[in-house]
């Protein structure tokens, strides 16, 4: 498991050059589809499956050349996501948080969060089969479950168990619970589930 923690905000440029920056987005939208009739989704919340078999955020490595942190997210948005990634521009106003990871390598992952309309982000899942990485880097977008089924695993405790790359986990647990997109007891519910 990596070495993860959470940096003060704005850490990246002061953390020294071997640390490289990287940028994803959880992007999300509200839903109201129930499952079997019953259960309900309340949020779509993206995210991927990467071309090494975890599950991460659409985004990447940023370069000195790409300028600011943001237009270096929405340039890897474009690759991952295809032309819908414009409906989706991300802006400072949608930074949570930064990462610090030492091992396997030295990184400072910066992270975001943009909520969209559900047509928007439906569109967006639609054309990402178009986008330039898709079947390389990206295997397929996939949606988060936000519910715990009647047997108190199925849904968001056995999504938990998947294997994450970086910090994503720690990433989508602080995201659902500050953007309010679950209440903080059945998450916190969910993770010992996922732990049992
Ligand atoms: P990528 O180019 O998307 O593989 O991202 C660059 C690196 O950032 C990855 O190799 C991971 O080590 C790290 N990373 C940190 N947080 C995440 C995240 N939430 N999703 C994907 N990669 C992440
Ligand atoms: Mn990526």
């Amino acid at each position: 498991m990596a070495a993860v923690r959470k940096a003060a905000p704005g850490a990246g440029s002061e953390m020294g050059p071997e640390y490289k920056r990287a940028g994803h987005v959880l992007l999300h939208a509200p839903s109201p589809s129930k499952l079997f009739g019953r259960v309900p989704i309340r949020h779509v919340v993206l995210m991927q499956m990467r071309f090494d078999g975890c599950l991460g955020f659409p985004g990447g490595f940023i370069d000195a050349k790409d300028g600011s942190l943001e237009e270096g997210l929405n340039r890897e948005l474009a690759e991952e996501l295809g032309p819908g990634a414009s409906a989706c521009y991300v802006t400072e106003n949608d930074f949570i948080s930064s990462w610090v990871m030492e091992s396997p390598r030295k990184i400072v992952g910066h992270f975001y969060a943009k909520r969209l309309s559900l047509g928007d982000l439906e569109q967006l899942e639609g054309g990402a089969v178009h986008a330039k990485d898709h079947g390389l880097e990206v295997m397929g977008l996939v949606r988060v479950p936000l519910y715990t089924l009647r047997d108190g695993f199925g849904g968001l405790p056995a999504f938990l168990c998947n294997n994450f790359i970086g910090s994503a986990k720690e990433q989508l647990l602080e995201a659902l619970g500050c953007l309010g997109l679950m209440p903080q007891n059945k998450l916190e519910e969910a993770v010992r589930a996922s732990q049992k």
